[in-house]
Formats: structure tokens, sequence, C-alpha cells
């Protein structure tokens, strides 16, 4: 029996060893091949958003990046809690079901306003106060950790923003919600890309825009 496990083990290291020899600096995680990512925008997106967003995910992570045909905004995550807009977790959730066979992961881009639900225990179902605000809280991004989807929103980032300000925010914003679904949490370290943008733009302009030497080495 003992015999068993150790010829596992070494077989299971060799497996390790020959997977990342042959990743020519391509990531792989879910498949034998490198990571292939859909950009899936919703309609109305101006496509110099989709392109600068696809641009920077493969330059970041070094993925193949694909962008999907344009769908409508699924009426299921429609919302007028508080405003008429769309519920960034009920798009994640409908992503996640949309994830073509060709592609590892989706990231949905919209230029509509999205929101979620902040919580003060999500254990406890416990809404942040106050709960009026955050019953429907606008959000720049979501990202279901170690999950198939995310979504972004250009929708907030244009206030007080130059045009390349703008597509900073955005690239920063999408790397951010794809180094979820690759399973990073939010991050300590002030600087990194991980870091929870806390409510506002600022966190995000001031982030040098790449992750830290701790965070590469999780996804790694
Ligand atoms: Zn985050
Ligand atoms: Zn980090």
């Amino acid at each position: 029996m003992r015999k068993l496990w150790i010829m596992a083990i070494l077989i299971c290291s060799g497996v390790a060893i020959f997977y990342s020899c042959n990743r020519k600096g391509k990531f792989r995680i879910w498949d034998s091949g490198p990571t292939r990512v859909g950009i899936q925008p919703f309609v109305n997106i101006d496509p110099d958003e989709v392109d600068s967003v696809k641009n920077a995910v493969e330059r970041m992570y070094d993925f193949e990046v694909v962008v999907l045909e344009p769908v409508d905004l699924p009426e299921m995550a429609y919302t007028e809690i508080r405003y008429p807009r769309y519920r960034a977790d009920s798009l994640v959730e409908w992503l996640s079901h949309h994830v073509p066979d060709s592609v590892d992961m989706v990231l949905g881009l919209t230029n509509k306003d999205i929101s979620i639900t902040k919580y003060k225990d999500a254990s406890r179902n416990e809404i942040k106060e106050p709960v009026w605000q955050y019953r429907d809280f606008g959000i720049f991004g979501l990202g279901r950790i170690n999950g198939k989807a995310c979504v972004v929103s250009s929708n907030r980032l244009h206030k007080g923003a130059t045009q390349k300000m703008f597509y900073k925010r955005l690239t920063r914003i999408s790397c951010h919600e794809v180094g979820h679904v690759l399973g990073l949490r939010h991050c300590p370290e002030k600087k990194c890309l991980m870091n929870d943008a806390n409510e506002t733009i600022k966190t995000v302009d001031k982030s040098t825009g790449k992750l830290c030497e701790k965070c590469w080495n999780k996804i790694h």
C-alpha cells in the first residue's frame, strides 16, 4: 500500500515537472493548452474599449484572448432597486452559464452601470450600513474567485478622467477581475493591482497596475 502511494506521488511530481517545463511562457490553468479568455461585449460597447481590454489581458497574463459576438444584456440582471441598471452578480452568473467551449473564462464588458449588495457580514446576510445605499451599490467590476466569469463596466470610469486615464482605469479593472477568476483575493499591498478599490476610483489611479510578487506567485 505504501509503495503504491510513493508511486502515485512520483507520477504526480513527474506530471507537474512536465507541465511547468512545457508552458513556454503561457499559463495553463484548466487544460493542456494555453488559457483562452473570451471577451463578451454587451450591446453598444465601444469597440475601442473592447480592444484595449483584449490587449491588456493578453499583455499582462500572456493569455490568448478572443472577442465573442456582442449580445444583449440579460433581462434577468436588470434592477430598479435604486436606479435602472444591472446586477453584477446576476451578470457573472449568466456569463458563467454562457462560456463557449472554445474558451476557459469569460470577461463581460458593458457601458451600463452595474451594482451589487454589499454585506457587513456576508455569512449572516447583514447588509452594510447605511442599508439604503449598500442594498444596491454601484461598482466598477466583479469577478468570481476561481470561477469562470467576471464583468466590468466602463460606466463609472469617465468621471474626472482624460481619455488616457479612462483607458488605464478600464484595463486595470479588467485585469483585476481576471485575477479574481484566477483565484486571487484582495491584496493588502497598496500598489498591487489586486488591492481592493474600496469604493473609490482613486485606488485604481494610484495602483502600479501590476500584480505584486506575492500575487504573481499565487497564480503561477
Ligand atoms: Zn476585487
Ligand atoms: Zn498583491
